[in-house]
């Protein structure tokens, strides 16, 4: 196949050896392919010197920017003492203390932390840990589980089962586990101001669900407050607060996956520290390790802990665990971003920068005739295209997203697109300065690209 771009050693490699992840290799073959080789604050630097913004913050992981000297530096110190211990029945010191540090997210409340590696294994553990603690208190008929309308909670089977990301998970569905789909609540903000909010039917529906099946359902699981991979898709603030208010009443385990919410994104640590909801299980990931290592953490309550404690022959003991699991390395990093995490919260500079995101995105796409709708909350806003003639559509292989993402390149922008909308997901620490290139760069990528797409459009 001929190749679109000049082919470096790099680029050679690249392609004849690579299969990238969430990505259709001919289109990316057909394309101009990007070699990034360092990173500065919140921008990438590629082969040939040029700098980007990094507008999804490494895949919604980032926080304090790349190349950080503080957290460097507790990386090298801790790369000093050991790189990796099992924590199958060995303890190191970080992630002792890690524990202690996230125990403190929710007041002490879940002081119980599973280490594994990734998001995906983070909620398979909380998953298991709900499964098996109805099967330890005698309650064996407790498996079902209750996701939203919309949910993306990973790629393994567990977490495709309680999905509902069938554009993604459609082909596996013959091997999936059934979860009960409850429908998401309607709400649209953006700098503040509220476009449309409804959570009265979503919330009745699950309340009938859970009237009529909660003997037979152990958990509920969501993502509060902005469901990334659907598309930004925001619920009201109360909302989680509401949800959870059923759960306890009808006796079924909370797993908020806060994957994508935590550490900073929505301008706290957490969305149930923002929303006051008390989870029975806590998911977190991406952030944890300030998007330098692969890090996960499953919290829990000290009752769901007690009910697996027993001799060895009582069966109880949960047995899973991932061979980098609560990796050193990362716990060192986690630690340092945490401690530089806080005062940044408690300086309203998170609020600030969300403010100005929004602001910026209701200016430059407010009356854009190729924007159908746009939103924002905290660090996180999307915004959808059409054809000016919103009764048209694109044909899916035109790409309109696509096609923003890599013209935006050129306005020294890495963003990546869903379908026909654009994400925006920049590191935490990103300066006002950077918040008004992204969107501006966006806005160039959007004004080359569209337009021109209008011929093509079908009724
Ligand atoms: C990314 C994500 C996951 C999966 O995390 P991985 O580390 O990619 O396995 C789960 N839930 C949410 C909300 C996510 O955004």
């Amino acid at each position: 196949m001929p190749l679109a771009y000049p082919i470096t050693d790099l680029d050679a490699s690249d392609c004849k050896h690579a299969w990238h992840p969430f990505t259709q290799m001919k289109e990316y073959l057909g394309n101009p392919r990007l070699h990034l080789v360092k990173g500065e604050g919140s921008w990438l630097i590629d082969a040939e010197g040029n700098r980007y913004l990094d507008g999804n913050a490494s895949v919604w992981t980032n926080v304090h920017g790349h190349n950080d000297p503080d957290l460097n530096a507790a990386l090298k110190a801790q790369l000093d003492q050991v790189a990796h211990v099992t924590l199958l029945g060995l303890n190191h010191r970080v992630a002792a203390e890690l524990a202690e540090d996230l125990a403190s997210l929710t007041n002490g409340v879940l002081p119980r932390c599973f280490f594994t590696d990734n998001g995906s294994n983070a909620i398979e553990v909380a998953l298991k840990l709900s499964f098996q603690y109805w099967q330890l208190i005698g309650q064996k008929e407790k498996r079902g589980v209750i996701s939203m309308r919309g949910a993306y909670h990973g790629d393994t089977f567990g977490t495709m089962s309680v999905g509902d990301s069938s554009g993604f998970h459609q082909r596996f569905a013959p091997w999936l586990f059934n979860a009960k789909i409850f429908s998401a609540p309607v709400h649209v903000e953006c700098a503040g101001q509220v476009q449309t909010s409804e959570a009265q039917a979503s919330l009745q529906e699950l309340e009938k669900i859970l009237q009529n099946e909660s003997k037979h359902v152990a958990c509920l699981i969501l993502e509060p407050r902005v469901q990334g991979a659907a598309g930004m898709r925001q619920q009201p603030a109360g909302f989680l607060k509401s949800v959870a208010a059923l759960c306890q009443r009808y006796q079924v385990h909370l797993i908020l996956d806060e994957v994508f919410t935590g550490f900073g994104r929505l301008g706290s640590l957490t969305a149930t520290e923002q929303e006051e909801v008390v989870p029975d299980f806590l998911c977190l990931a991406k952030g944890l390790a300030a998007g330098y290592l692969p890090l996960a953490a499953t919290l829990t309550k000290e009752s769901i802990f007690e009910a697996f404690q027993g001799d060895f022959s009582e069966g109880k003991t949960f047995f899973h665990g991932h061979t980098f699991s609560g990796n050193p390395l990362g716990c060192a990093v986690a630690r340092a971003s945490l401690k530089k995490l806080r005062p940044m919260i408690r300086s309203g500079q998170l609020t600030e920068s969300a403010s100005l995101l929004g602001r910026e995105i209701d200016r430059n796409f407010s009356s854009h005739p190729q924007v159908s709708g746009y939103r924002q909350l905290g660090l996180t806003a999307a915004i959808d295209f059409s054809p000016a003639d919103r009764r048209r559509h694109w044909p899916v292989d035109l790409r309109a997203g696509y096609q923003v993402s890599l013209a935006a390149r050129k306005y020294g922008l890495i963003i990546r697109p869903l379908a026909d909308s654009l994400l925006f997901v920049p590191p935490i620490a990103i300066k006002p300065e950077e918040i008004r290139h992204l969107v501006q760069a966006a806005r160039s990528a959007v004004d080359e690209v569209l337009p021109k797409l209008e011929i093509h459009s079908l009724s």
